[in-house]
């Protein structure tokens, strides 16, 4: 299965990509997840990229797509992979095009797990994440069974440095003026597969599972 899986910010495509991942047996790329490695280990494209995240503006395309390239080229994406939120413009979405083509590659799907805007800025600033493990919660629509604590590893959870208000309202402006295009961009290709995310975690994957067909 090579795959993408697209959606408002707080939609629940990291929520959903650790199911895809164990399920299809894929690598689970996100950038975002990248970028917040990246700042993690001090690096230089961790720096550039929180200049960016924490207004939750864009990382330039020339860096987001070269580390995606990179990332494509791994062995373990021989058999399939799923991105996670990349590409986020339209520039993004020609090169990984051309590049999937230069290396006999096609697309399986575009996944767009759709839940209204209303409701997103709630999800992002009562999101918490695992900092040793990355696993994802939520305050109030899936808490973990101890308040602060990772179910799966027993660190400590903490709050995105842009999931407050201001910078979750500003992502969502974002994702409006340069992603949202690419919807109508996968479409005409024939491989976007719309699913409702605004249901319960597991009910938005038998979804996802059977649009995918599998
Ligand atoms: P994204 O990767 O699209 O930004 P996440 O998967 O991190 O979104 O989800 C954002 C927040 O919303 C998280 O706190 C997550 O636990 C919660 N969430 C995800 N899917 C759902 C859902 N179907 N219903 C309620 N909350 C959800
Ligand atoms: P995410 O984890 O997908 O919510 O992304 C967090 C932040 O990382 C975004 O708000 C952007 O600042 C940055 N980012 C992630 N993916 C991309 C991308 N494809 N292009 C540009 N910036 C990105």
């Amino acid at each position: 299965m090579k795959l993408l899986i697209m959606g408002r910010p707080g939609a629940g495509k990291g929520t959903q990509a650790v199911n895809i991942k164990e399920y299809y047996k894929i690598p689970h790329i996100s950038t975002g997840d990248m970028f917040r490695a990246a700042i993690k280990n001090e690096t230089k494209l961790g720096l550039l990229a929180k200049s960016y995240m924490d207004k939750g503006g864009l990382v330039p395309d020339e860096v987001t797509i070269g580390i995606v390239e990179e990332r494509l080229l791994e062995d373990d994406c021989k058999n399939g992979f799923l991105l996670d939120g990349f590409p986020r413009t339209i520039n993004q979405a020609i090169a990984l095009d051309s590049f999937l083509t230069k290396n006999g590659v096609k697309l399986d799907a575009v996944l767009d797990v759709n839940v209204k805007p209303e409701i997103l800025v709630r999800r992002m600033v009562g999101r918490r994440v695992c900092k040793t493990c990355g696993a994802t919660f939520h305050v109030e629509f899936n808490a973990p069974k101890v308040e602060g604590i990772c179910d799966n590893c027993g660190s400590q959870l903490i709050q995105r440095a842009d999931d407050t208000e201001a910078t979750a309202k500003n992502r969502l402006e974002v994702y409006d003026n340069n992603t949202a295009p690419l919807l109508e961009y996968y479409k005409k290709q024939n491989i976007l597969k719309t699913v409702d995310g605004d249901q319960p975690l597991d009910k938005v994957f038998d979804d996802i599972k059977a649009v995918l067909g599998a």
